[in-house]
């Protein structure tokens, strides 16, 4: 589809041209350029500034070659990224992702999405994002520390405490983000905050752990309370995944008096209609790093259903996808809407398609886009970094507090932009309007070379 403004067009088709086969990379561009239409109607002055022509350049892309030895003694080759999007509001931050499906136009999308995340956190954060299509399933403890050993050897010459401060993302947890702090001290003989997502004994910030599951609820809990002046308490809320994100998002829904009833990963769902027991849930994913078919075989009344997408069929009051990009399309949007869904909102990074959105938009549904609701975790990385900087540590209550603060603000912006721009409630456009109007403010005053 076309876009209205020719300026926005033209963008975009630079954009295609310049990354071809980069489909995820794309989406995200379009997504983002699509909210922009009603800023560029309502200050066309802001053409001129070229923000927009330079936002949605990368400032830096490192891809590199990560070479490590298996447990048979076999050399092993992975490639390794870090984007460095834009830093006009503060050093790159934003998470490693290990995972096979890892390449360029991946990390291109979450960092570039990492743009507007970060600032809407209200929180002196740029955009980046790196991992590599490294797969921690089924590896030894050995091989991941080794992994991870020859991953940071090459990207340590490109971050630093006040430039680059990547986090975990998906296949990398503490276990990783240990091995990369403890190399990146080894070769620069330095105690710095480099990484966050750290060890409570080495500088990681309470919270941190639960920071994106219990910010995803603090948003969505704002918004429904907001727009529909409704509550969690007795609602039927559907979860996707179950890693770190899917499992306290679970944790902060049981505690807000929801009944969550299904989780997955990429193999399957579970559904118990009783509600989640997520100490069985904790035990399976967190200590023996087994597969979600498990929980079936362990709690009875449950039930396994192989395919991960047939979760979307089971009927819900909320659902939160919580487990990869475009895990949810039109039609499977459409079977939460028929069923009597009332929000949506988004855990992981760009579940949703650009099909499914529309779905929820169309009809009325109430619905909290990435950006914007699964902010909590980055928010609280930067609570780490002026932890660290400070020499100091928050307790769990103060991180707590300032974590709920930030949803409930990212929340008033995105609605507020929302309405100033003519489009009152839809999320998607607001979220990304009001990331990007601090982040081309600062642009336009750092001058041109970026
Ligand atoms: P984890 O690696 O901890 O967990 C990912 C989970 O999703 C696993 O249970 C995985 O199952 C499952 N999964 C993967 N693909 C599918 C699929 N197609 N359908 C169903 N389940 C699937 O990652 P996180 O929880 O950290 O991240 C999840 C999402 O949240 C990602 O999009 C990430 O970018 C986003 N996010 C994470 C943040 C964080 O702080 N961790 C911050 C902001 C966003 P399996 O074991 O089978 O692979």
């Amino acid at each position: 589809m076309a876009f209205k403004s020719a300026y926005l067009q033209g963008v975009y088709e630079t954009v295609e041209k310049r990354n071809p086969n980069e489909p995820e990379f794309l989406q995200a561009v379009r997504e983002v350029l699509e909210s922009f239409e009603p800023v560029i109607e309502k200050k066309p002055e802001i053409i001129e500034t070229g923000v927009i022509d330079r936002i949605v350049e990368p400032e830096r892309f490192i891809q590199f070659r990560v070479s490590w030895v298996d447990d048979n003694g076999k050399v092993q080759v992975n490639r390794g990224f870090r984007v460095q999007f834009n830093s006009a509001i503060g050093p790159y931050k934003g998470g490693l992702r290990f995972h096979p499906t890892v390449n360029a136009s991946v990390i291109k999308f979450l960092g570039f999405e990492q743009i507007f995340k970060n600032s809407l956190t209200g929180l002196p954060m740029g955009g980046g994002k790196g991992g590599s299509d490294f797969d921690p399933k089924g590896k030894s403890d050995g091989e991941i520390m080794r992994f991870c050993q020859s991953f940071m050897t090459e990207l340590s010459k490109h971050i630093g405490a006040d430039t680059d401060v990547p986090a975990g993302d998906i296949g990398v947890g503490a276990r990783e983000i240990g091995f990369m702090f403890g190399q990146y001290k080894r070769l620069r003989n330095e105690f710095v905050g480099v990484l966050t997502g750290k060890g409570l004994t080495y500088g990681g910030s309470l919270v941190r752990t639960e920071a994106t599951g219990y910010g995803l609820l603090y948003f969505t809990n704002e918004m429904i309370k907001c727009m529909k002046n409704e509550t969690f308490e007795g609602k039927t809320v559907v979860i996707s995944g179950s890693g770190n994100v899917a499992i306290y998002a679970t944790q902060k829904a049981q505690q807000l008096g929801a009944k969550v009833v299904a989780l997955s990963d990429s193999s399957g769902y579970i559904y118990d209609k009783n509600g989640i027991q997520l100490d069985v849930v904790k035990q399976i994913k967190e200590v023996e790093r087994a597969r979600i078919s498990e929980y079936a075989k362990r709690v009875p009344g449950s039930e396994y259903h192989e395919g991960c997408r047939g979760i979307w069929s089971i009927k819900c009051d909320i659902a939160l996808p919580c487990a990869t990009q475009n895990e949810l399309n039109g039609e499977e949007a459409q079977m939460l809407v028929d069923n009597g869904v009332m929000a949506v909102a988004e855990g992981a990074n760009m579940p949703s398609t650009p099909e499914a959105v529309e779905v929820f938009l169309k009809n009325g549904i109430m619905f909290g886009p990435a950006k914007a609701a699964n902010a909590g975790g980055v928010a609280t990385s930067g609570l780490e970094m002026a932890q660290n900087s400070a020499r100091y540590s928050w307790t769990a209550e103060e991180v707590d507090a300032k974590l709920h603060n930030i949803m409930i603000n990212i929340f008033h912006s995105a609605y507020n932009a929302s309405e100033e721009f003519g489009q009152k409630g839809n999320l998607v456009m607001g979220a990304n309007v009001a990331g990007f109007m601090k982040v081309a403010d600062a642009m336009k005053w750092q001058g041109v070379a970026y």
